[in-house]
């Protein structure tokens, strides 16, 4: 079934939930609310301006946290390519801890173009229609319901979520005035060869250039493409330090590269932002919810899968209670995100990037990542990681 609904017929449209975009954090809405209201589910459709399978920039790393929420939706990630990190190093410089998990990979690698396509299928069997080729320009919030304009005509609906990424049009629709903080991220995928240091099996996170003002790290991470054995690499740098000097992320990428036996000439670089989550933002307006990058993501390492796939668990929750109590007003979803494991975690994540990240010297970061093993486990098993199963 396809609408394509013109200024005069839009009052026609038989949808209440309208989600914008297609990625995870859409997604896990659209299978969350298949899940806990399986009557909303059939008035909800996801517009996504791509067509799946689609290039999506994203070195795909999907942590333990990611994995346990789609197995709480019933699906198993297994049915799609992967390639395994059997342990990641924290590096400075070249050395630094190994982090292993007990029975199982430290890291799962997945193509997002393969695994966003895998999840639209699944929204797919539980009876939620996604259309394609849709770009939606403006969202209006006006009299109980939410007025959306595409290039295919103007939909309505009684919610909107906005599931359309860090570049996303909801946000700057609905809440035009809030300070945006982004993260810059360059990727290069490049043939695996013979690397002086690294180990083919594992995925290398170095803060080398912490000290020169990169408020981030380079990664090596092991991937596939069409099941070929790759490396990704890339920078992540989240502009703490954009007051001071500082060098082209491109020069420091080709520098680690450089180090490991690689070349970045021969790869072609790209790059994309994320948005940082930030706790006194606003996530809602009346009828309408941000989720996933829009919302914000993790300011420390730049990981969004799988909070995209939480806060589609969070948004979906919110907008069951909405119908129940016929109250759109959305007032406590920022309370809700950010009283939840998923929320605590990105506060933590949020207070932990000023202090690793302002405390930018050479003896500080050799300090953490070549002395203080012990604590930097307890901390990130504690606090960064093991999020998912306490999401509700
Ligand atoms: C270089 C790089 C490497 C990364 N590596 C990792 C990693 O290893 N692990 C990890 O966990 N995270 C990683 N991330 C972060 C991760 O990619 C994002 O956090 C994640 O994609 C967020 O999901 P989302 O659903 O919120 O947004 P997106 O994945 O961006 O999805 C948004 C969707 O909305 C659609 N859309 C946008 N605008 C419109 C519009 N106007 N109308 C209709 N549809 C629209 C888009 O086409 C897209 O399909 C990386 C990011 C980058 C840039």
């Amino acid at each position: 079934m396809r609408y394509v609904i013109t200024k005069e017929t839009f009052r026609a449209c038989p949808y209440d939930i309208l989600i914008i975009g297609a990625g995870p954090a859409g997604l896990s809405t659209a299978l969350h609310l298949a899940k806990v209201a399986p009557h909303l589910a059939k008035r909800t459709l996801v517009l996504e301006k791509a067509r799946h399978p689609r290039p999506k920039l994203c070195a795909g790393g999907l942590t333990v946290d990611a994995e346990i929420i789609l197995q709480r939706l019933g699906l198993d990630v297994n049915e799609i390519p992967c390639a395994w990190a059997e342990s990641a190093h924290l590096h400075f410089e070249g050395r630094g801890l190994e982090l292993r998990t007990p029975k199982r990979p430290a890291l799962r690698i997945i193509r997002r173009d393969e695994f966003d396509h895998w999840l639209a299928q699944k929204v797919r069997q539980q009876g939620i229609e996604i259309l394609e080729n849709i770009h939606v320009s403006a969202v209006r919030p006006a009299d109980g319901k939410v007025i959306v304009e595409t290039d295919a005509g103007i939909f309505q609906a009684r919610v909107v979520v906005g599931a359309d990424g860090s570049n996303g049009i909801v946000r700057s629709c609905i809440l035009p005035d809030d300070r945006l903080h982004s993260a810059r991220l360059l990727e290069a995928l490049s043939k695996p060869g013979q690397s002086s240091g690294h180990h083919s099996s594992s995925a290398y996170f170095d803060f080398f250039c912490v000290p020169n003002g990169i408020a981030g790290y380079t990664w090596d991470f092991p991937t596939q493409l069409n099941g070929q054995p790759m490396r990704c690499w890339g920078i992540f740098d989240n502009n703490l330090l954009a007051d001071s000097p500082r060098p082209p992320l491109r020069s420091q990428l080709a520098e680690e590269m450089q180090r490991c036996g690689y070349s970045l000439a021969e790869s072609e670089l790209k790059g994309h932002p994320i948005r940082w989550f930030n706790p006194f933002a606003r996530f809602s307006v009346p009828g309408v919810l941000l989720a996933g990058d829009a919302a914000g993501s993790d300011p420390l390492f730049g990981e969004g899968i799988s909070m995209a796939l939480g806060y589609g668990c969070l948004a979906a929750h919110t907008i069951q209670s909405a119908f129940e109590h016929g109250d759109f007003g959305f007032q406590g979803y920022r309370r809700r995100i950010l009283c939840s494991s998923l929320g605590q975690t990105l506060i933590l994540r949020t207070l932990f990037t000023y202090v690793l990240y302002t405390f930018r010297w050479r003896w500080f970061q050799r300090l953490v990542w070549h002395f203080l093993h012990p604590l930097v486990k307890l901390a990130g098993w504690l606090l960064v990681i093991n999020w998912g199963k306490r999401l509700k």
